[in-house]
């Protein structure tokens, strides 16, 4: 078995199936091409994410060059045991609980969303795991949007903060993706359920206190606020 000529390193919190992409960029391979070492049978994005593809990691490090826990690192065990402990609880598949969405960077799949001081600083299409996550809208690290390819209007009204609005959309996202990783919200001094804090909590949170630039019936207010609903009920008990 052959190691590819380049090490590609995965960026940090990148998504498997992101790094997947930029190694068959660089290779100007198919995806299955690629793959066809390290998994048996179909792979899809979200399956891979999930951690619920059949790869074998062993020859995945064999043949990327990158080591077994870097490898293990994109995966959402590693990033979002919170969501990996609710989902083994549950019927279903991953993808239908998840209903993930992220951006691909094809001519067929155009760019959906992603941070763009991030893409700038890596000089490379990429996604983090976070980023498939609907309700999460920002990035903690350049305390900015994520950008939305259809939403350039209402991102650009918002760029700015003049109204704190993104520091709210920040610390809510700051509270969600903890949930995210660890099953539970710390709030006001409280810990809470994650299925609480995203059913009762969040929703509110969000209309309260963007109503005034979002209007409540605004699609992306309703959006946030079902997609908020839907990972609430992944944690249900
Ligand atoms: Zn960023």
């Amino acid at each position: 078995m052959k190691t590819w000529p380049i090490l590609i390193v995965p960026f940090a919190e990148e998504a498997a199936s992101s790094w997947v992409d930029r190694v068959c960029r660089t290779f100007r391979a198919p995806w299955e091409e690629i793959s066809r070492t390290w998994c048996r049978g179909p792979l899809s994005d979200v399956a891979l994410d999930a951690g619920r593809a059949p790869v074998d990691i062993e020859t995945m490090a064999e043949v990327s060059g990158v080591d077994q826990s870097s490898l293990r690192s994109m995966f959402l065990e590693s990033q979002f045991r919170g969501v990996q402990r609710a989902l083994h609880l549950k019927r279903g598949t991953i993808e239908e609980r998840l209903g993930w969405q992220s951006w691909q960077p094809s001519d067929s799949l155009p760019l959906l969303r992603a941070c763009p001081v991030c893409l700038r600083e890596k000089g490379a299409f990429y996604y983090r795991l976070s980023w498939r996550f609907k309700v999460i809208r920002t990035c903690q690290q350049h305390k900015c949007w994520l950008l939305f390819a259809n939403q350039v209007g209402d991102q650009a009204r918002f760029r700015g903060d003049a109204c704190g609005f993104l520091a709210h959309a920040l610390a809510l996202d700051k509270i969600s993706l903890q949930t995210l990783s660890e099953g539970k919200a710390i709030f006001s001094d409280a810990t809470l359920p994650a299925a609480r804090w995203f059913l009762k909590f969040l929703p509110p949170l969000i209309t309260h206190l963007e109503a005034d630039y979002y209007p409540k019936h605004h699609p992306g207010i309703r959006y946030i606020c079902a997609e908020s609903e839907r990972l609430g009920r992944l944690f249900k008990s």
